[in-house]
């Protein structure tokens, strides 16, 4: 089957005729009416000739990175799900202007030039990981929204989920030293616990789903990172073999159809029977329902009798605002327990011990450990939920961490106790003294995926408290357990790193300068001037990120318009995303308000994407950008929605009300609501959710700044 057009002319009229497409769902039509050129790809895999990449001519060749890999990812994911796709070809366009990040239109999937548009020497080896992940995301999309498509957008997880695990897993089993699966537990679950710990009811298989807006809405961390997660969670529950002749069973049966959850659970039950994987009370449908159908994410709880030799675990949800409305801590899940101990140190058992079922408080079981030897569950941190433990054995992990044997705890465990305990004093469940006690252990840990863990929550920290008199304290801490693994980086790119060693350095750099390491700012303004006075001298590829910034803030106004002329010069959309993200790095406040106004234009260097991109990189750029850009948002209140509509403003004004630390910052932005509710009109309701979340930061400082102060005075 071909699917080229097939032109007639027909008077003064050209009419194309396009081969019939197989059965499908409306939303995956997309044609394309361009004059870039295409570059074949030269893997000798599945239909090589018909792999193709789609680009400006100026960006001719600049997809020829992501074209190899992809091949090798799609051909992978062919190969493991046994069904063939039914159109043999896979045209892929680098769009310039595009507000999503890719689209997987059946045969014609569409990206971002930043997403698959790279140069070897300037673009950050983050960037193109994460492109390739998107790539393998858009080709799962092939299988799973395709050729199996959900009955309607309440189960939009039943395609954005897989496609969310798959670009992890595909990925993964191309390039097995990546290690794609422990970088899931860090990039993907973890970032969806911390927004599923709100008082939201948001739930996987989506309630009151139909109007446009509330479609847009579904299509959030819920279907995408939190489906993706309970997928990989229940991989784990019946062992990888069920789960793929599961979903084997699953493509092809329900191929050109429309599926339901209850569809994907029948084939995954009959297949788990086969294998004889689960217990013979529990059904996946039991299972998985009390993960789809109710909001949030169980804490499990482990007490420990010391002298009896047993445990105890409960369950409940884990949230910010515990104390607020009690029924919440009501809610049930059917948990999966694995755990390990000291003696045992088994880090590969994911295969469940125990269940805490729905029906059950808590369950009770011996432990044959002496009393001074740890317990750690959750192994991977493969179940969708946090652990906490008592008091004694957080000492024993913290010890034993410490110790020259932490190397002994799976990496993706490290990164898991370390957001699990960050988060739990975070919500008032352990005091933020064992949650410091047990990051002490970082001096010694070299690997990514704790690192991005402990980053994460650090930035928190740094970020609420800013301008606290505890900072100083706060960051010389944070400096003492980043310089052991800093002084082993350089700023240099080389070319025999791995690639988990290039994110590594990019992510303990740029959090070193960010913590205000002296080395860390001098040779970064350096990088800077350097590249500033001689232009072709480029910056590392993998430190870029940070160096323009520093550079932008401690530099002047001429650095920032000399910038801002390289950024509308160049076509790279890797580089010009990099440079605008320095350039929100300004603290001047002429300069951030011509900034915002470039965000407004219709200027054509712009992307339109871009324009967001700009107001984000204020505000992460310094934590008091936030004032201006209300100061702007108030000012030009009335041209925002004409020039950029209420959608635009709504998410200006949710990036402001969450970065907001103070009393007086919540009085300013409730005067503002008060004094413009007819203007705001439909984002009202946005505006009002914004001014709460300023509130919860400004309550939580105030709840826990003290216990900070304890700690590190
Ligand atoms: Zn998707």
């Amino acid at each position: 089957m071909q699917f080229f057009a097939t032109l007639i002319t027909i008077s003064y009229k050209n009419e194309y005729i396009f081969e019939e497409t197989p059965r499908m769902s409306t939303y995956l039509l997309g044609w394309a009416m361009h004059d870039f050129v295409s570059e074949s790809s030269t893997n000798q895999l599945r239909f090589s000739q018909n792999f193709r990449m789609w680009t400006r001519r100026s960006m001719d060749h600049r997809g020829s990175i992501a074209l190899r890999q992809g091949q090798s990812i799609y051909s992978f994911l062919n190969d493991w799900l046994l069904v063939d796709n039914p159109i043999p070809k896979m045209d892929q366009i680098a769009v310039p202007d595009f507000n999503f990040h890719a689209m997987e239109n059946w045969g014609m999937i569409t990206y971002r030039e930043s997403v698959v548009l790279y140069d070897d020497e300037l673009t950050p080896t983050r960037n193109m990981l994460d492109g390739f992940t998107t790539m393998a995301h858009e080709y799962a999309h092939t299988w799973f929204g395709n050729l199996v498509t959900p009955t309607f957008w309440d189960v939009a997880w039943l395609k954005e989920g897989f496609a969310s695990y798959f670009q992890y897993f595909a990925v993964s089993m191309v390039q097995p030293t990546w290690r794609m699966m422990d970088k899931f537990v860090v990039d993907t679950l973890q970032p969806a616990m911390l927004l599923d710990s709100t008082d939201h009811d948001r739930v996987m298989n989506g309630k009151n789903v139909g109007s446009p807006s509330s479609i847009m809405a579904v299509l959030d961390f819920v279907s995408y990172k939190k489906g993706a997660s309970v997928i990989r969670m229940l991989s784990h529950v019946i062992g990888e073999s069920a789960f793929r002749d599961g979903l084997r069973s699953y493509v092809k049966n329900m191929s050109y159809d429309a599926a339901t959850p209850h569809d994907l659970y029948r084939h995954l039950q009959s297949s788990a029977d086969n294998h004889g994987q689960l217990p013979r009370n529990m059904s996946i449908e039991g299972i998985m329902e009390s993960w789809t159908n109710q909001p949030g994410y169980p804490l499990v709880t482990v007490a420990r009798n010391y002298d009896m030799g047993t445990f105890t675990v409960s369950q409940e949800r884990f949230r910010w605002n515990k104390t607020r409305d009690q029924s919440q801590s009501e809610l049930k899940w059917w948990i999966p327990l694995t755990f390990t101990t000291e003696t045992a140190r088994n880090f590969s058992a994911v295969k469940p011990r125990y269940w805490l079922k729905r029906k059950c408080e808590n369950l009770t079981a011996p432990l044959n450990i002496s009393s001074s030897r740890w317990i750690i569950f959750n192994i991977q941190q493969t179940g969708y939920y946090r652990v906490n433990y008592d008091e004694n054995n957080w000492q024993m992990i913290a010890r034993y961490l410490s110790s020259r044997d932490f190397l002994k705890v799976h990496r993706a465990n490290r990164a898991a106790l370390i957001d699990d305990a960050f988060n739990l004093a975070r919500a008032g469940y352990i005091d933020y003294s064992i949650a410091f006690n047990l990051s002490k252990y970082l001096v010694r840990e070299i690997d990514h995926e704790p690192w991005v863990a402990a980053v994460n929550n650090l930035k928190f920290l740094n970020n609420v408290l800013s301008g606290t008199r505890v900072q100083r304290a706060f960051q010389e801490y944070a400096n003492r357990l980043l310089q052991p693994r800093y002084k082993q980086l350089n700023f240099t790119d080389s070319k025999d790193e791995d690639i988990t060693a290039k994110l590594n350095k990019e992510l303990i750099l740029a959090t070193s300068c960010l913590v205000g390491s002296v080395d860390c700012l001098n040779l970064s303004e350096s990088l800077f001037r350097n590249w500033i006075t001689k232009p072709d001298e480029t910056i590392p590829r993998d430190v870029k990120n940070f160096v323009y910034c520093e550079g932008i803030r401690n530099g002047g106004e001429e650095d920032w318009y000399l910038v801002m002329d390289r950024w509308l010069n160049t076509d790279l959309q890797t580089e010009q995303d990099l440079l605008l993200q320095g350039l929100g790095c300004t603290r001047e406040s002429g300069l951030i308000k011509s900034y915002l106004e470039l965000s407004l234009t219709d200027e054509q260097t712009v992307r339109k994407q871009q324009r967001m991109m700009i107001v984000t990189a204020i505000l992460d750029g310094n934590v008091e950008n936030v004032d201006h850009v209300l100061e702007f948002v108030r000012s030009n209140l009335q041209r925002i929605i004409e020039l950029r509509g209420s959608d635009f403003l709504g998410k200006v004004i949710s990036g402001i009300g969450q970065r907001m630390r103070t009393r007086k910052q919540t009085e300013t932005l409730r005067a503002f609501i008060q004094g413009h509710s007819k203007q705001l009109g439909s984002t009202l309701d946005t505006a009002r959710k914004a001014l709460s979340a300023a509130l919860e930061n400004v309550k939580w400082i105030k709840k826990y700044l003290p216990s900070i102060v304890r700690y590190f005075t």
